[in-house]
C-alpha cells in the first residue's frame, strides 16, 4: 500500500504547485500601524523618501579632515565641532580639522574622519600619530550609500520583522499597507477531547492541537479561527464542515487514519472533495490528507471558489510535522508571502542514529539543535521521545531531524538536514 503513496518530495511538489496557484490571487489590502506590523506581509513596496544616509555621516568620534593632510602627520588647526543633530557645516579650510561625533554630518571639504584614539591633541591642534595613515572615505558613510531617494527597498510580499520596521520608520512610514490575512478554520475531531480548562475524565485528553495549530497558523501568516471540537460521528462532522466552509482554508486534526472512527475522509467525500493525496510516505504523519472543496454558494468578492484543506493525523507530533511541511506553505502563499516553502538547514549529527521505524518512509524526528558557535556547523541531537503522542519531547525540541527514506543509519559527525520550526 505504501508504494502507492507519494514520497515526501512528491507530496511537497504537489503542495507547492497548488500553493503557487493560490498565491496568484492577490489578497485584500489593509493598513496597520507600524508598531503592529510584525508578522504581516507588505502589500506595497517600501520606498526611500530620501537618500540613506541623508548626509555624509561620521561613523566615529574623532576629527573630520582631508586624508592627504592628516597622512603628512602635521598638526591641523581645529576650526569647528559637529555633534549628531547639527546641520551639515563647512567648508573645511586646507590644513584644518573639524571635531566630530558619531552620527554627525561631515563638513563640506573633509574626505575622512580620523578616530580620536589615533591622534594627539595639543592646544587647538590635532595630529595623526605616525606611522598610521588615513585613507579617503575612512570612517564616513557617504550620502546615499545605503539607498538612494525613490529606491524600492522592500518588495511586496516581504514578511515584516523588526529590521523591516526600522527601515520603514527611517523612511517615514507610520503605517504600512499589508495583505489581509487568510482566515484558516481549525477543526479538531475526536470523542476523547475536552477543553483545556476542563478536567479530563478517565480516557479523555485535553485538546492541545487546537491552540497549537492556532499558533502555527498565525506564525505562517494566517488568521486562526478555532471551531469547537467535533465528535467522531458523521452528523457532527457534517455540521462542523458546513460552518468551516466560510474560511479561506481548512485544517482538520484527527480522524484520518484507518480506524473505525476515522470519519473525516468520508465526511469530506460527502462534500465531493477533490483529494490530491490521502497519505504520504513520511513518519510521523503518514495518513495526511490534502485536497480542496468547491464552494456551493456564490462566493463574495475576494473569496476563492475553492477551499483548500489538510486533514492532519491527530497525534500532536504528527500534526505539527505535517502542518510545518505542507500546510504552512499554503497559508504563506494565501497570505501573499514571497517565500513559502518549509525552512531546512544543515547540521552536524552529535551521536550515531539507528533508523528504527518502518523502511521506505522519510522520518522527521524531534531534535535539538545548538546554533551560534562561530565558525562551526550547528550541532543536532535527537530528543528522546515516546512516539508521536509525546508532546513533552516536542516541547523540548527546536527542530526536526530529517532521515531520508533510503537511509538506515547515520553516524555521529554526519551532515544532516533539519526542518526548522
Ligand atoms: P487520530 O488521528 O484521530 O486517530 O488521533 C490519534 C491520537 O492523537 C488520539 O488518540 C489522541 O491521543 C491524539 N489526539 C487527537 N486529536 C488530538 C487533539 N486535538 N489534541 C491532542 N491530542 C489529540
Ligand atoms: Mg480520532
Amino acid at each position: 500500500m505504501s508504494a502507492a503513496l507519494p514520497s515526501y518530495d512528491e507530496a511537497a511538489a504537489m503542495v507547492l504547485i497548488r500553493a503557487a496557484r493560490l498565491g496568484k490571487v492577490q489578497p485584500g489590502i489593509e493598513q496597520v500601524r507600524l508598531a503592529s506590523a510584525a508578522g504581516r506581509e507588505l502589500a506595497k513596496a517600501v520606498q526611500a523618501d530620501q537618500d540613506q544616509p541623508p548626509f555624509a555621516r561620521s561613523t566615529r568620534d574623532g576629527f573630520a579632515c582631508r586624508a592627504a593632510d592628516a597622512s603628512k602627520h602635521i598638526p591641523l588647526n581645529l576650526v569647528g565641532a559637529a555633534r549628531a543633530g547639527d546641520a551639515p557645516a563647512g567648508p573645511l579650510p586646507k590644513g584644518a580639522a573639524w571635531e566630530i561625533m558619531t552620527g554627525a554630518p561631515v563638513p563640506a571639504g573633509a574626505d575622512a574622519v580620523v578616530m580620536i584614539e589615533h591622534v594627539e591633541v595639543e592646544g587647538n591642534q590635532v595630529r595623526l600619530l605616525p606611522p598610521r595613515k588615513l585613507k579617503r572615505g575612512e570612517n564616513i558613510v557617504a550620502k546615499g550609500a545605503q539607498a538612494g531617494k525613490g529606491d524600492k527597498l522592500l518588495p511586496a510580499g516581504t514578511v515584516i520583522g523588526s529590521a523591516q520596521i526600522a527601515l520603514a520608520a527611517t523612511c517615514g512610514y507610520s503605517k504600512l499597507d499589508v495583505f489581509a490575512r487568510p482566515r484558516v478554520a481549525i477543526l479538531t475531531t475526536g470523542d476523547e477531547l475536552v477543553a483545556v480548562d476542563a478536567t479530563p475524565a478517565p480516557g479523555q485528553i485535553r485538546n492541545s492541537n487546537a491552540p497549537m495549530l492556532a499558533a502555527m497558523v498565525a506564525a505562517a501568516g494566517g488568521e486562526p479561527w478555532v471551531l469547537p471540537a467535533a465528535a467522531d460521528n458523521a452528523k457532527a462532522l457534517d455540521r462542523a464542515l458546513a460552518k468551516a466552509s466560510k474560511a479561506d482554508m481548512l485544517i482538520l486534526s484527527g480522524g484520518v487514519s484507518a480506524g473505525k472512527f476515522d470519519l473525516v475522509e468520508p465526511a469530506l467525500a460527502r462534500l465531493r472533495a477533490r483529494f490530491h493525496f490521502t497519505g504520504v510516505r513520511i513518519q510521523p504523519g503518514k495518513p495526511l490528507v490534502f485536497g480542496e472543496l468547491r464552494r456551493s454558494s456564490i462566493p463574495a468578492q475576494g473569496v476563492r471558489r475553492k477551499q483548500c484543506f489538510f486533514g492532519l493525523p491527530g497525534n500532536p507530533v504528527s500534526s505539527a510535522v505535517t502542518f510545518l511541511l505542507f500546510a504552512a506553505p499554503v497559508i504563506a502563499a494565501l497570505a501573499g508571502r514571497r517565500e513559502c516553502g518549509p525552512r531546512f538547514a544543515l547540521a552536524r549529527l552529535a551521536a550515531d542514529l539507528d533508523k528504527h521505524g518502518k523502511p521506505g518512509l522519510t522520518r522527521f524526528l524531534p531534535a535539538s539543535c545548538t546554533f551560534g558557535q562561530e565558525g562551526t556547523t550547528p550541532g543536532v541531537k535527537l530528543v528522546p521521545w515516546q512516539g508521536s503522542g509525546d508532546i513533552a519531547a516536542m516541547a523540548r525540541s527546536n527542530c526536526f531531524l530529517v532521515v531520508p527514506e533510503e537511509t538506515s543509519s547515520l553516524e555521529a559527525g554526519a551532515i544532516v538536514r533539519i526542518l526548522l520550526t
